[in-house]
């Protein structure tokens, strides 16, 4: 089962796509989380994405297009993967069909803009094991620590409030289109990301099926 989760940041598809590789245990393919791994230790790499980043605009196609390429050849991805976060416009989308990627179900977790905005400005991560928590919906337990490895809460780069609404701007601009584009293909679906997070799963594991075939 190859599946694509579409959403606005803040959406949960993160959180979401944790859930469905527990359940269905494939491999998440996240080019977020690739890119802040890469540009950790590629000084090449960091000068080419981290200003895109910053200011909530998508890094080049080719850039993104070659990370991703590069993951999908890996083993792990014989039985199937949860992309995040790619594509994010049609050139992207197009590019996995060069490549002969074939994708099941593409599921977007809708919510609305206003309900963005109050998740990712109290959004807080761990600078270690990348656990995620809130200022509100997801305290830790101890104030600025990890509940998990004791290390300090970060806020991202990008969550102040302008970049969120630039990265609003352009999921609304380059990336919701790929609803009609995957709605023409028969394989569009959504769920109400304003649900509680377990509703939002059991709604992802009913698309998806009990074994991941459905
Ligand atoms: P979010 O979905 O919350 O915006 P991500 O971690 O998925 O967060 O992405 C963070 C940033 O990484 C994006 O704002 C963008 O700059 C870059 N990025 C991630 N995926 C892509 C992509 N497919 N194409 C271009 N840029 C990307
Ligand atoms: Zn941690």
């Amino acid at each position: 089962m190859n599946v694509l989760l579409l959403g606005a940041p803040g959406a949960g598809k993160g959180t979401q796509a944790k859930e469905i590789k527990e359940k269905y245990n494939i491999p998440i393919i996240s080019m977020g989380d690739m890119l802040r791994e890469m540009i950790k230790t590629d000084k090449g790499l960091e000068e080419k994405v981290v200003p895109y980043m910053k200011t909530g605009r998508l890094v080049p196609d080719e850039v993104v297009g070659e990370i991703l390429k590069k993951r999908l050849q890996k083993k792990d991805c014989e039985n199937g993967f949860i992309l995040d976060g790619y594509p994010r416009n049609e050139d992207q989308a197009k590019l996995l069909d060069s490549i002969g990627v074939n994708l099941q179900k593409v599921i977007e977790i809708k919510v609305s803009d206003e309900e963005i905005l109050k998740r990712l400005s109290g959004r807080r991560v761990c600078g270690k094991c990348g656990e995620i928590f809130h200022v509100v919906s997801k305290k830790p337990k101890v104030d600025g620590k990890c509940d998990c490895c004791d290390s300090n809460l970060e806020i991202r780069k990008d969550d102040q409030e302008d970049t969120i609404k630039k990265r609003l701007e352009v999921f609304h601009s380059q990336t919701e289109p790929l609803e009609k584009y995957y709605k023409d293909k028969g394989i569009f679906f959504v769920v109400d990301g304003e649900k509680s997070l377990k509703e939002v799963s059991e709604m992802l594991f009913k698309l998806i099926g009990e074994k991941g075939n459905d």
